[in-house]
């Protein structure tokens, strides 16, 4: 049995075939992995449309990215994508593993020197997927890259959720902690940001809590703020 929003997905042996139950509506489906699959789909299409929208619109375009974009919004919506740890520099995110046990390690997604993202899963690890297009140039993807992709697309608030305790030493010395950077701003005026003040772009928007993550990370990176969401978010999926 899983959980999709208000949905519970599991297996009637008396039908048999899966079965996607909340409390107004029940849908069947068929036997298999098949079953599994389209009871998924449905639970997600009633529970989180925006998610399917965005998915079927990323499968139309890229269908061998289908199988890892349907994986990715499960994650997503099962809250498993993760804050990243603020005392890791390069981490970017956190993704909860389905399959491995609650007590084992997230896989991190982690900025390389070239600017793209990596996971440390196994599937990434083999050489992940390529896209050819526009969207995810010279980015290999994996379902946590989908996921967290998914989640900036969306504006997807990450889970919070506390790392393993910090070394006493490593918890003050945190990179982004009250760090003054200086930005550059629309009159190409310097002034002095502060990572902890109201978060703000440079064209005046404000950075919704969601981003926040990213937005502080792209100041570490650059010593400037980022222009606009879009150009925050390009720059986080590594373009
Ligand atoms: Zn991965």
């Amino acid at each position: 049995m899983k959980h999709i929003g208000t949905f519970a997905i599991w297996y009637d042996t008396a039908v048999p075939g899966w079965v996607a139950v909340n409390e107004k509506q029940q849908q069947g489906f068929g036997t298999g992995a098949k079953g599994e699959r389209e009871a998924t789909r449905y639970a997600l299409h009633e529970a989180f449309p925006q998610v399917t929208t965005a998915v079927d619109h990323l499968c139309t375009q890229h269908p061998e990215a289908t199988s890892r974009a349907w994986a990715a919004a499960e994650l997503l919506v099962m809250g498993h994508v993760l804050n990243p740890d603020p005392v890791e520099p390069d981490e970017v995110v956190r993704v909860r593993s389905q399959r491995r046990a609650a007590s084992n390690h997230p896989y991190r997604l982690l900025r390389q020197p070239d600017g793209t993202l990596a996971c440390d899963c196994p599937d990434f690890q083999r050489g992940g997927l390529a896209l050819t297009g526009e969207a995810f140039v010279n980015q290999l993807l994996c379902k946590h890259l989908l996921a967290y992709w998914l989640a900036c697309h969306l504006a997807w608030p990450l889970t919070k959720e506390t790392p393993a305790p910090l070394h006493p030493k490593r918890s003050h010395a945190g990179r982004f902690r009250g760090r003054a950077v200086t930005a550059v701003g629309q009159n190409n005026l310097h002034q002095l940001v502060s990572s902890q003040a109201a978060a703000q772009y440079g064209n005046g928007q404000p950075v919704l809590p969601a981003h926040l993550t990213h937005y502080q990370a792209y100041i570490a990176y650059t010593q400037q703020r980022p222009f606009s969401q879009e150009k925050l978010l390009s720059w986080s999926l590594g373009r």
